[in-house]
């Protein structure tokens, strides 16, 4: 179980992928959170800019390794919309950073795209932990599940 606060970070990294959508992005948002609870750095996708590797998480693992030390990305804790893909959790754990908790999973986003008829991608849809068994990682979180879908199905309705 989540706790109210959590689920608020949780709240944030939507409302990022809500944000992109806007922009024409794909719609991923993600948080970097400390242990003592402050927000230290979010954004959302930006692949609208031609480059495909502008994801949110690979960004905060950029970002804490020139702004954390070791201990501090350790501690830090990664909310987001989706799942890392295997691109950033690899940067996530090859920079050292924590715990992640996403709101929907990388088999959610794949079985969606079936639905909304989207061929896969050259990436297979592993999870995290098949990337780094050491991620301590929470989610799918239910009550995130329809509204995040809806900002899938609205992206590739554009
Ligand atoms: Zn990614």
């Amino acid at each position: 179980m989540l706790t109210n606060k959590e689920k608020e970070y949780l709240k944030l990294a939507v409302n990022l992928a809500e944000e992109a959508l806007n922009k024409g992005d794909q719609p991923f948002g993600s948080v970097l959170v400390s242990d003592k609870g402050e927000v230290l750095f979010k954004d959302h996708n930006r692949i609208s800019s031609g480059d495909n590797t502008k994801h949110p998480e690979l960004h905060i693992a950029q970002w804490a390794s020139v702004n954390l030390s070791d201990e501090e990305r350790k501690a830090s804790v990664v909310y987001t919309s989706g799942e890392h893909c295997p691109m950033c959790a690899t940067a996530h754990a090859i920079n050292g950073l924590g715990k992640i908790v996403y709101a929907t999973s990388s088999e959610q986003f794949r079985e969606w795209q079936k639905e909304f008829g989207i061929e896969a991608g050259r990436v297979k849809p592993l999870r995290i932990t098949d990337i780094a068994e050491d991620i301590e990682v929470i989610g799918p979180v239910k009550e995130f599940e329809d509204r995040v879908k809806k900002l899938h199905r609205e992206y590739y309705r554009k």
